[in-house]
């Protein structure tokens, strides 16, 4: 078994998924999605079927799609790429940060990825033997400091990831924020990583700012990782791009031929549809969202469970100091034997390194149908007043 394993262990994002499942919790734990997919994609994905479209496609993907996406990077972005030689098609966005890992570093270097984060981010670091280094956020609003990236800079440090918006806190990174970033990564001559598939998902009228769009100096280091799964609805569907200056794009096209072969070719036709819906179909998906963010939000409030209140993205992180558990893990497990209702510990999303371990928080996610929700909040609220 290969020595780059030891100590890693499948999520607690999925873990708690068979659990909910187990005890048939409802599951607020890995975000699923499972709200229904535009008609329009689901279309074009079964007539590309339909038509035969099913053998591969380029390793960097379809060119029609292709140059959606450059089109789409362009108006909502803010990014110049040019669909033949800067943008890639991927299985997924995973499959995109894993082709950055394997295309762009190397064993033993190490990537500054601030904390609390997503774990599969750490997690197929580790696979690749890339070493990650946590870089704590500050306050109560978890904010990027300059400071505190420099405080983890090492001559070994190559790479910075940016989830923004954030899974799990729904934090949007600012332009502040992404100026420190710049610096520390002009200073240190970092390749910039960033992880942006909530973007379509914002809450109280807030712009997501993509980090290349910031500077000419940041689209020249910076691997733009986006995805279809959270707009889309089609998190099993697996098809994410990367849009990067062209030397990077070709090292990442490369490794995904030789990883994926392609992105699948019949939902490659589906999502390209995607990209005509009107903006009204995205203004849509933000009240939606927006509605049950304030409900949980205000649930979560109501029993005690204090949430940080998320900007984007449909996860919230939730304070369950008050129940007295042992660690966050057994928060969780008896908010699904007491409650019905399944979370992901907050130990999922932090190293344990710094003072803010997750062990008193929750991740809750709310991409649900509402009705399913309201159960959910329902069921809080009997628990809380048990
Ligand atoms: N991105 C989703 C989450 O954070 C699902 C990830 C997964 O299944 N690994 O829950």
């Amino acid at each position: 078994m290969s020595r780059r394993l030891e100590g890693l262990a499948q999520s607690d994002i999925r873990a708690m998924t068979r659990a909910a499942d187990a005890a048939g919790a409802i599951n607020l734990g890995q975000g699923i999605c499972d709200l229904p997919t535009p008609a329009p994609v689901a279309a074009a994905a079964i007539a590309a079927i339909e038509a035969r479209k099913s053998t591969y496609t380029y390793a960097e993907g379809d060119a029609g799609l292709r140059a959606r996406i450059a089109a789409k990077l362009a108006r909502v972005n803010g990014i110049t790429a040019d669909p033949e030689t800067e943008i890639v098609v991927t299985a997924g966005s995973a499959a995109a940060f894993t082709c950055v890992l394997h295309g762009l570093l190397d064993p033993g270097d190490e990537i500054l990825v601030p904390e609390p984060y997503y774990g599969y981010h750490v997690g197929a670091a580790r696979v690749a033997g890339v070493v990650p280094r946590y870089v704590q956020l500050v306050g109560s609003r978890l904010r990027l400091t300059e400071e505190a990236l420099r405080a983890r800079v090492t001559e070994r440090t190559r790479a910075l990831v940016l989830c923004t918006p954030s899974n799990p806190s729904g934090r949007m990174l600012d332009r502040e924020e992404i100026g420190a970033a710049e610096r520390v990564a002009e200073d240190h001559d970092l390749l910039v990583i960033t992880d942006e598939i909530y973007e379509s998902i914002t809450y109280d009228g807030r712009q997501h700012i993509s980090p290349a769009s910031t500077s000419e100096a940041m689209a020249r280091r910076t691997v733009t990782i986006l995805g279809l799964s959270k707009t889309f609805s089609i998190t099993g569907w697996r098809l994410g791009y990367v849009a990067a200056p062209a030397a990077f794009a070709e090292k990442l096209k490369l490794v995904h031929d030789l990883f994926y072969i392609c992105a699948p070719t019949p939902l490659q036709h589906g999502v390209a549809a995607g990209f005509d819906l009107p903006d009204g179909f995205f203004d849509e998906m933000r009240i939606d969202y927006s509605r049950k963010r304030d409900l949980v939000v205000g649930t979560l409030r109501e029993v005690g469970l204090t949430p940080l209140v998320p900007e984007g993205a449909y996860y919230v992180l939730s304070d369950v100091s008050c129940m007295g558990a042992g660690s966050a893990r057994e928060a969780a497990m008896r908010l699904i034997d007491e409650a019905g209702v399944a979370t992901v510990p907050g130990t999922a999303f932090f190293s344990g390194e710094h003072d803010e371990d997750g062990s008193r928080l929750v991740r809750v996610c709310y991409a649900k149908e509402m009705g399913v929700l309201e159960e959910a909040c329902d069921r809080l609220r009997r628990w809380a007043g048990a």
